[in-house]
């Protein structure tokens, strides 16, 4: 991403900007939403893949894995790194693996991996059968434990975690060997089958690889690989009381599904060594097939005004700073699918960042920006009026109705046209009347014409007010010969171009006005706004602000800057009473719109019916946020 794509804001929404048709989309980013078939942008995992493709290194294979933990919900960051997985095997007619990594008995859920595969598969992607967990490979990797330690490659530690941490060393001194690191093969084959026949309380022991306690790489000092648990596992039961550790039951998962491509986030670059000695020593001695996967990183997505951490969803979730999992607000993909965000956007938002081996932010706007334009190209044009006030045409003849024509699509004619009702009593935006107009304003004011979107030229004539000042209704006359589509019509030019909605004919509806969640970019931090120029990309926040949001932090007060909480947008929901045309109360649910001037709206995929209409909005038709 480059510093003008971190600042590539749309100018603020000028006052007066009566005639907001949509911002107009960028032709290239257009044309890639609707699946255009513009050859994918090189990015240097395409290449490896493509090289090894050519020097059919996996003899043309491509299997990649999306391993996530079930311990939580998807977040958008999930979302990049299944597009990457999921996308890199469908440009090469390869496969990807939905993996659940569920190596840790305490904190997994059947519920999560349900919502997991949904989320996947609203990502549109599918695993062709593909779908495994950690825990089917228990027994393999058990029996290659013994086997490390039948090589004497592996010995159970006695020491307690406190001693192991404190013998670890440092990144610049060495480690100390554990005194139980000498202990013979019998020896320790007899405490690992101990410690699995459940003889031995949690953390009595470890079992941990021999590498080299004085590694420069702190990894690669003896890691542990099997922990005791006396838990009950969501899919072994009982059957097990100790378990896998991350780092070794990844790299065999891997191997054993013979994925080709192994693709992770940074932080495991350190991890590779160990990752890679692990199989390379089962594969020495035949526990495993050749050729082994290879591990490659890639930056995660970090993004402004959110927190993408599982860790920190959770929070926001238990304290009830947000409405559950898929609150609108949050940065989760069911949040994403309840607040009218597309799978598309989520793919153009992938192409657009790109992939890259070096840490950088991503600002909010080019994600809302993805959904705008795929948006734009596919939602039909609709009318809401969010905060309605009366008009009354005091010349239009009472109980009459006509039928205005409005297009459902500005530049697609194929969607055709729908029938807008007009009466003598609409509804229009409150803001669309004033009686001070600033400069620049071109709506209703007295004496002032403006034209009522595929109907007429109203002129206003003044307002009606309750004893507080508050206008109660707008009143205008028309003009019969300025009626949309019709001979002369243009005739007349007007610079203003306002909503309405018949009062007769519109249904009301609950509208939920959502916007960022946090109010700063960089929640937490201790300068949470970073540097603002749009000169210059956004100052990155010290490496702590990070830990912080990737939930790295382990709740350590040295590391954490300010409460991230503190800086939750308050007006991130705002629930209003709103009118919207009759046809849309029985839009399906999920089904998305422009609502004119407004921005993009879905209808609630749990709470919208006929009945009780209600729309969430998705994003606005420009963006407000940037700075001026
Ligand atoms: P979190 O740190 O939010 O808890 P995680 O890495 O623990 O996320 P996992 O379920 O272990 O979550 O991750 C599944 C996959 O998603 C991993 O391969 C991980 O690298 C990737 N992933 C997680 N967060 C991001 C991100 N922000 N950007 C890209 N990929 C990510
Ligand atoms: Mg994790």
């Amino acid at each position: 991403m480059n510093k003008k794509q971190m600042h590539a804001a749309s100018p603020q929404v000028a006052e007066g900007d009566a005639v907001t048709a949509p911002a107009p989309a960028r032709p290239a980013a257009v044309a890639r939403a609707s699946g255009d078939a513009a050859a994918p942008a090189p990015n240097f995992l395409r290449a490896i893949v493509a090289d090894d493709m050519r020097t059919a290194k996996y003899g043309g294979r491509v299997v990649t894995r999306f391993p996530p933990e079930p311990n939580g919900y998807l977040h958008y960051g999930h979302a990049k790194s299944i597009i990457l997985n999921f996308g890199l095997a469908e440009e090469n007619n390869g496969v990807c693996h939905l993996r659940y990594d569920d190596t840790n008995p305490l904190k997994e859920e059947v519920e999560f991996e349900d919502a997991i595969a949904e989320s996947v598969r609203w990502l549109g992607f599918d695993w062709g059968g593909h779908r495994y967990h950690a825990s089917d490979y228990y027994d393999d990797l058990y029996r290659f434990a013994e086997w490390f330690v039948e090589q004497g490659l592996a010995y159970v530690d006695s020491q307690s975690a406190e001693e192991m941490r404190a013998t670890r060393g440092t990144l610049t001194e060495p480690g100390i060997d554990s005194p139980y690191r000498n202990r013979s093969v019998a020896e320790n084959l007899d405490l690992l089958r101990r410690m699995r026949a459940g003889e031995f309380p949690d953390g009595a022991h470890v079992l941990r690889l021999k590498i080299d306690m004085a590694s420069p790489n702190v990894n690669m000092r003896d890691p542990a690989i099997y922990r005791i648990r006396h838990a009950k596992h969501h899919r072994t039961g009982n059957k097990w009381c100790i378990y896998p550790l991350y780092d070794y039951t990844h790299a065999i998962s891997d191997a054993l599904e013979h994925i080709t491509h192994s693709i992770c986030t940074l932080e495991f670059q350190d991890h590779r060594p160990l990752y890679d000695w692990v199989i390379e020593k089962l594969a020495e001695g035949g526990m495993l097939e050749r050729p082994l996967p290879q591990q490659y990183e890639f930056a995660r997505l970090n993004l402004t005004y959110v927190v993408l951490s599982k860790r920190r969803l959770i929070e926001l979730v238990e304290k009830n700073e947000v409405d559950g999992w898929d609150d609108p607000r949050m940065p989760t993909i069911v949040g994403a699918r309840r607040r009218g965000f597309t799978p598309e956007g989520f793919r153009l938002l992938a192409e657009r960042i790109g992939v890259s081996k070096a840490d950088s932010w991503i600002d909010m706007s080019v994600l809302e920006d993805c959904m705008r334009d795929d948006l734009n190209g596919r939602a039909e044009r609709r009318m809401a009026v969010l905060d309605p006030v009366k008009l009354v045409i005091d010349n239009y003849p009472e109980g009459q109705t006509e039928d205005c024509e409005a297009p459902n699509h500005p530049h697609k004619p194929e969607l055709g046209k729908r029938v807008l009702p007009l009466t003598r009593e609409l509804w229009i935006e409150r803001d669309d009347y004033t009686e001070t107009p600033p400069k620049g304003y071109f709506r209703l004011t007295p004496g002032a014409e403006v034209r009522l979107r595929y109907g007429y030229i109203v002129k206003c004539v003044g307002a009606e007010k309750d004893g507080d000042g508050n206008v109660t209704a707008v009143h205008c006359t028309y003009d019969p010969d300025t009626r949309s589509g019709t001979p002369g019509a243009d005739a007349r030019k007007v610079k203003g171009n306002i909503h309405w909605l018949s009062a007769a004919h519109a249904v009301p509806a609950e509208v939920r006005i959502y916007d960022r969640l946090f109010k700063v970019p960089f929640p937490g931090a201790r300068n949470p706004w970073g540097a603002r120029s749009d000169a210059v990309a956004v100052e990155l926040p010290s490496p702590a602000h990070r830990a912080v949001v990737a939930g790295d932090d382990d709740d350590n007060a040295e590391v954490a800057e300010r409460n991230y909480l503190d800086d939750l947008n308050p007006d991130s929901k705002r629930v209003l009473r709103a009118f919207v045309e009759p046809a849309l109360a029985g839009a399906p649910r999920e089904s998305r719109f422009q609502f004119e001037r407004h921005g993009y709206f879905v209808a609630d995929l749990a709470d919208h019916s006929p009945d009780a209409p209600v729309f969430n909005r998705a994003v606005t038709l420009r963006d407000s946020w940037s700075k001026p």
